[in-house]
This record gives structure tokens, C-alpha cells and sequence, in this order.
């Protein structure tokens, strides 16, 4: 059987593909500013010519929303027009994806789609639905959680109470029990949550009718302002980075970062709250694995609940970073995406 998978990652502006050959990266590239379905297919064609499609055992989707559905599924047409009743709900993410499926579906090669949301779909209901009449539940406007991939390959085999953050430029907080998603920060979009590299994060909903009025912003320019213009970015007015807001004297630059810890660190609380009590917290992603100081100033916010860095380890990004005597282990663990859907794909290949 083949087993080399071509992992292909598509957003509304790029193209990004990984190869993996006996579950090894052997080939990766990134295409950017590519707009549309032509521009898409042309990116798509060159892949194939660096890749050898004569040994690909499947290709596998990154899908951002995949609304009901649990779990990573092989394409089919039933699954298409799933798939495309859902790009309602996130037609910039998902779109384009199918599109590449599409295209992909031509080749005869088998394809699995591997979601962001699946693995949130254990939620109970009390954490999926709003406090709003419950006919728009019933309509899909609930919390559905992204990064899911991520979230669940750092919590693979971590038993008992596990809060993880995933902290990129997106960012996001997941509880999690017994290797099952309870809650999680994002919700209906990605733009839910805690306070984020360009993201708002979380806000009173009625800042939105009022900006628009009193502020004469359209609704396009609102979404531009939420996801493009606000969080450390809009806070410091000058870099979306941490890196370069925690080495700044200015006092806007250090506000937007101790906005961001205090973000969340509440989250970690809220979800320490609903699973009553925390076992390990795991930290993961561009910032959450690789800045220190990042992780301890949102870890001293949990010396109530004995929590207690071991500052070496913490330097140094080790496995386990908590003391021996913390009373909850906090894990750095470097998530990988494109792995962790390359294994899903082809669990969903062999199983048969
Ligand atoms: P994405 O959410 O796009 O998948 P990543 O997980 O790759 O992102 O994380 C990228 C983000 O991580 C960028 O915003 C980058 O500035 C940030 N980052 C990377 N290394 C560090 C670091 N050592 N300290 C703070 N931020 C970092």
C-alpha cells in the first residue's frame, strides 16, 4: 500500500503543502498570494509536479470548518456538498480548500478531509450553545472551536483535567477531560476568545451596532477592524509581535502585552473553574512554545493553585517546565499540524 501523504493546507491567500513519506517530512513549500481558483490550480499543478503523484497513497485537506462533523472523513460527493453547505459558515477558510478537493478529485486520488472542529464536538451542549434564543442553536450559530488538530495532537495520551494553549497568531484555550474536548475559547469563528496577534478577541456584541453608527463604519470594515486591526497590533498601535511589544518601553506596547497574559490567564481559570480543578496545563505554537517568559507571566497568575515553574526548565523549553512539587504539571509540547493531519488521513486510509 502507499503510504506517502500530501498534506495540503490552502487559506484565502496561499497555498502551503507538506509531503510526508513513512510519516517523515520529505517536502514542504508555501505559496503566498495566490487569490484565486486559477491562481489556486496553477500552485496545485506545480505540487504535483515536485511530488510524484504515482506514489501517493492519499491526499489529505486541512479543512478549517467542518461544522457536525467529528472526526477526520474520506472525501466523497456526499462529503462535498457537506462540506459546501458548511463553507457557509467560513466561506474565506473553507472555499478554497474544497476548491483544491476539487480539483484533486480529477487526479483519482484518495482524499481526506481532516477538520479544525472535530475534535470539539464532544463539547457538552451547555458549552456549545450561546445565550441566545435557542432557534439560531438550531441554525448552527454555536460555539464550534478551531485549532482542534493542534490541540488535540499535544493532549494525545495526557489523562485526567488538561487545559491546552495554543498560542500562534491565532490563539485559543481548550479544556479537555479524559482526552475529550470540553470547552474551548473560540467559538462560532476563530475571533472568539482571548486577545490575539491582529484578533479582538472577545467583546460586549453591542460594541458593534454602536461602532457602526456612531462611528459610520461599514459592516466589512468592522470585520476588517476585529480580525486585522485589534489585539496587540491595535492595543500597542505599532507591532502585532510579543517579542517586540516585551522589549518595548512605550507604555501602549506594554499594555497590549499584559492584556495578553491577563487574556489568558482568565481563560485558564474559567476552564480550571468547569473542569474543577486542572491536572496539566500544556503549552503549545509559535509563542506558547518558544517564549519563556511569555508562559511565566501567565503562569504567576495561578500561584493559588499551586502551580510552581521550575525556572530552568521553563528557560531552556523543556517537556515538563513545573516543579516537582507544582501541584499541576504545565508541559511545553511543540504541536505539528501537518504531521498530526497525515496521521489522521492515514488511519482513515488504512482502516478498512
Ligand atoms: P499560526 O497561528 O500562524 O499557525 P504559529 O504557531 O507558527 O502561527 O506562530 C506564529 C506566531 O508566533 C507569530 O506571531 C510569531 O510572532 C510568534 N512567535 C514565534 N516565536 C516567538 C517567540 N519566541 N516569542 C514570541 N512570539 C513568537
Amino acid at each position: 500500500m502507499k503510504r506517502d501523504v500530501l498534506v495540503m493546507n490552502v487559506g484565502s491567500s496561499s497555498v502551503k503543502y507538506s509531503y510526508f513519506r513513512n510519516g517523515k517530512l520529505v517536502g514542504k513549500d508555501n505559496f503566498e498570494n495566490v487569490f484565486t481558483k486559477k491562481e489556486r490550480e496553477s500552485s496545485v499543478r506545480r505540487i504535483i509536479m515536485r511530488v510524484d503523484v504515482s506514489s501517493i497513497g492519499c491526499v489529505a485537506h486541512r479543512v478549517v470548518h467542518g461544522g457536525e462533523i467529528s472526526g477526520a472523513r474520506k472525501v466523497d460527493k456526499a462529503l462535498l456538498l457537506s462540506l459546501r453547505k458548511v463553507s457557509e459558515l467560513a466561506p474565506l477558510h473553507d472555499i478554497p480548500e474544497i476548491e483544491v478537493i476539487e480539483f484533486f478529485m480529477k487526479l483519482k486520488v484518495p482524499q481526506v478531509a481532516v477538520f479544525d472542529t472535530a475534535f470539539h464536538q464532544t463539547m457538552p451542549l451547555k458549552a456549545k450553545a450561546y445565550g441566545l434564543p435557542y432557534k439560531y442553536y438550531l441554525k448552527g450559530i454555536r460555539r464550534y472551536g478551531f485549532h482542534g488538530i493542534s490541540h488535540e495532537y499535544v493532549s494525545r495520551g495526557l489523562k485526567g483535567k488538561v487545559i491546552t494553549c495554543h498560542l500562534g497568531n491565532g490563539c485559543s484555550v481548550t479544556a479537555i477531560r479524559n482526552g475529550r474536548s470540553v470547552d474551548t475559547s473560540m467559538g462560532f469563528t476563530p475571533l472568539e476568545g482571548v486577545v490575539m496577534s491582529t484578533r479582538s478577541g472577545s467583546l460586549d456584541p453591542a460594541i458593534i451596532p454602536y461602532m457602526m453608527k456612531h462611528e459610520r463604519i461599514s459592516l466589512e470594515k468592522i470585520s476588517m477592524i476585529l480580525n486585522n486591526e485589534s489585539g496587540l497590533l491595535g492595543v500597542s498601535g505599532s507591532s502585532h509581535d510579543l517579542r517586540d511589544l516585551m522589549s518595548s518601553k512605550d507604555e501602549r506596547a506594554r499594555l497590549a502585552a499584559e492584556m495578553f497574559f491577563y487574556s489568558i490567564a482568565k481563560q485558564i481559570g474559567a476552564y480550571a473553574a468547569a473542569m474543577n480543578g486542572v491536572d496539566t496545563i500544556v503549552f503549545t505554537a509559535g509563542i506558547g512554545q518558544n517564549n519563556p517568559f511569555v508562559r511565566k507571566k501567565i503562569l504567576d497568575y495561578f500561584g493559588y493553585l499551586g502551580v510552581n515553574i521550575d525556572n530552568a526548565k521553563n528557560k531552556g523549553n523543556k517537556r515538563i517546565i513545573s516543579s516537582k512539587g507544582s501541584s499541576v504539571k504545565v508541559m511545553v509540547i511543540p504541536t505539528d499540524e501537518e504531521l498530526a493531519i497525515a496521521l489522521q488521513a492515514l488511519r482513515i486510509i488504512e482502516r478498512k
